[in-house]
């Protein structure tokens, strides 16, 4: 059995969803007090990958952040894959994503000196006062280097699971 051990990075402004998309990604549930009352900014999930492979991800979210700032190297440090995510309903926090990005591959790398795997995420799909188009969302993933961009709902578990099998599956073919 081949174990990989697979830290990843949470990224993006402040209320986008990315301690609520944690929680439900590794505890099945949408809970909206959950930061309040847990306040966890990192957490672990056990993947069966194959019949050959365990994946253990060690989740990193950045907690209260509300805006863009330059991080720390060392929460960059080891990481080997990232989620850069933004709010469908709010243009600043999409505009916020490129400044995310940049910000990871400048502190990030791959030790074949690659920047590391990272998808793009636009929550809360399931609003209807959304802002940002598709289109938008497309151009810029492709001018910005993402492995792909994907529309999730953490409140109604609609492509969180996927969203994560798309990185690990970049990661592992490295
Ligand atoms: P963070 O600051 O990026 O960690 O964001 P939170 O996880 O704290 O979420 C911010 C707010 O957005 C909370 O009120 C969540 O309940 C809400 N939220 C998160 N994901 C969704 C979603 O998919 N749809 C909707 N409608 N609300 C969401």
């Amino acid at each position: 059995m081949n174990e990989h051990l697979l830290k990843i990075l949470i990224i993006g402004d402040g209320n986008v969803g990315k301690s609520s998309f944690l929680h439900r990604y590794v505890n099945g549930q949408f809970n909206k007090t959950y930061k309040m009352t847990m306040g966890v900014d990192y957490a672990l999930k056990l993947l069966h990958w194959s019949d050959k492979e365990k994946v253990r991800l060690q989740l990193w979210d950045i907690a209260g952040q509300e805006r863009f700032i330059s991080m720390n190297r060392v929460y960059y440090r080891g990481a080997l894959g990232c989620v850069v995510m933004f709010d469908v309903t709010s243009s600043a926090s999409f505009l916020s994503c490129r400044h995310w990005k940049r910000d990871l591959d400048n502190k990030a790398m791959l030790p074949n000196g690659e920047s590391i795997p990272c998808i793009l995420l636009a929550n809360k799909c399931d609003l209807p006062q959304r802002v940002v188009p598709p289109d938008s969302i497309d151009r810029f993933s492709k001018a910005n280097g993402f492995i792909t961009w994907m529309e999730i709902s953490v409140k109604e578990n609609k492509n969180v699971g996927e969203a994560m099998r798309r990185l690990v599956q970049d990661i592992l073919s490295v």
